[in-house]
């Protein structure tokens, strides 16, 4: 294992217009506005120098044999962006695209989402620069047990737990965890979250962004003085996310209108039904084709005439030349990332109420927290149990968002940002400098 140094000192950036820039990278996005959020704290320059480095980055050589008999060398990467709020949490991904700048991108966004919704958590990320197509059953097993053994000194209950991300899943997360426990002689259900409810999952798990979403949405209806009964909503992306989310809404009353996933949208002005569509996708895998409902496109679907637009798919999809064309009176992010930071400009002028990725979808990360404290209890909760609790976390950091950009002035999304940084630099003014 070879611990790479990070980065030089980034030079303080003193914020202006211009600088929300960078259209095409949602991670420069994201940097510019903590950047943004920084100044409007009068963050401590010694601070902004630690918030803006990663704590600890590790890239790691990950050779396995294939079933052939072959021998191949990937590259991974774990990073711990910071971790004095707690243990570092964050997803894995198995991705040609992986880098390690998107990797110590990804554990920075990680770290403000555990903050804004106030779980004690640190962030960070991971990855293996590897095609999972390319990799049968028996080698993908082989790859997951030698990168895990390679970043074995980061991983653990009380300095980093994983979760799946790109191209990983439960079953990526139970080999993580016998791997990590047949080290450690013994076993250890909190190393890593989003596993099989059999061997100590959550329930609720697989539907909590979905319903986080939920949650925000109405309180966020409340606040602009607009009902739940009747509201109209389009939904981007149709898997994990965007089907709870428009499943969930259509039961609290809303009219969900259209969904969409990557073969295109459906449409229907009345109102869809949801589970209908559930059960045509869990019979054809994709929407094309559904019944009783208008096809449209991607690219129609973000603009349509509706109350609600959640992009729960892809980011940088509201962009400057869409944004002006969006009618939607709020956005819920469903996404990482899905409004550029021009588009931004443009939603704020209009007066729409984006509600930001790091609070929108964080309902995931906290029911995650939930099994690692329902891991390290050994006692483990009812669904309502966990949806209440989630209910509450989501309430009341929707309202502490919402505070912070009343008093400051801003947009929800730099209130977001100006919530997290604050959180974070408190407990590192009150840890004090370890020299
Ligand atoms: P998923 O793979 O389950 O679903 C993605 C959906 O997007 C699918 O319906 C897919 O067909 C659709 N899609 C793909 N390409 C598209 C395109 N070009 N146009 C329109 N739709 C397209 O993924 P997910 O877990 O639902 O995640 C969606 C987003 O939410 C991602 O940005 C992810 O990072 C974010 N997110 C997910 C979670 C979680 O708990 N799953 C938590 C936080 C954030």
């Amino acid at each position: 294992m070879t611990a790479t140094s990070p980065q030089q000192n980034p030079p303080i950036i003193r914020p202006d217009k211009d600088r929300f820039l960078g259209e095409e990278n949602p991670f420069e996005a994201m940097m510019s506005r903590f950047d943004y959020a920084a100044q409007r704290l009068s963050l401590d320059p010694g601070l902004y120098k630690v918030l803006r480095r990663p704590e600890k980055q590790v890239t790691v050589s990950v050779p396995f044999q294939r079933d052939n008999g072959e021998t191949d060398v990937y590259t991974g990467y774990r990073v711990l962006y910071n971790t004095s709020r707690g243990p570092a949490k964050g997803g894995i991904r198995f991705d040609l695209n992986v880098t390690l700048d998107e990797v110590t991108a990804l554990a920075a966004w990680m770290t403000w989402k555990c903050a804004v919704v106030n779980i004690p958590f640190g962030g960070s990320k991971g990855g293996v620069v590897c095609d999972p197509a390319d990799l049968s059953d028996r080698e993908l097993e082989r790859v997951t047990r030698r990168y895990t053994s390679a970043i074995i000194e980061t991983l653990g209950p009380d300095s980093d737990v994983p979760a799946p991300d790109v191209n990983t899943n439960e079953r990526v997360m139970a080999w993580i965890m016998d791997t990590y426990s047949m080290h450690k002689r013994h076993t250890v259900t909190a190393v890593v979250t989003g596993k099989p409810v059999q061997m100590g999952g959550s329930l609720g798990r697989r539907e909590a962004t979905g319903r986080g979403c939920m949650i925000v949405t109405k309180q966020a209806l409340q606040r602009l003085k607009l009902p739940v009964q009747g509201t109209r909503v389009v939904v981007q992306g149709f898997g994990n996310v965007g089907s709870v989310a428009a499943q969930l809404m259509a039961r609290e009353g809303m009219r969900v209108m259209a969904v969409s996933d990557k073969s295109g949208g459906i449409y229907n002005e009345k109102g869809l039904d949801i589970d209908d569509v559930l059960r045509y996708v869990r019979e054809h895998r994709l929407l094309a084709g559904y019944p009783g409902a208008q096809a449209i496109t991607n690219d129609e679907l973000l603009v349509l005439d509706t109350d609600v637009l959640v992009p729960a798919a892809l980011e940088n999809v509201i962009t400057s030349h869409n944004a002006g064309n969006v009618k939607a009176k709020l956005i819920c992010e469903g996404a990482n990332g899905p409004t550029t930071a021009n588009a931004d400009r443009i939603l704020d002028e209009k007066g729409v109420f984006v509600i930001p990725d790091i609070l929108a979808n964080a309902g995931g990360v906290t029911v995650s927290y939930f099994e690692w404290v329902q891991d390290r209890g050994g006692y483990f909760w009812d669904e309502d149990t966990v949806n209440q609790r989630l209910e509450r976390i989501m309430t009341e950091s929707f309202d502490q968002v919402a505070g912070m950009a009343a008093k400051h002035g801003v947009t929800p999304r730099i209130g977001a940002y100006m919530l997290a940084i604050e959180r974070v630099a408190l407990v590192h003014k009150l840890r004090g400098m370890y020299a």
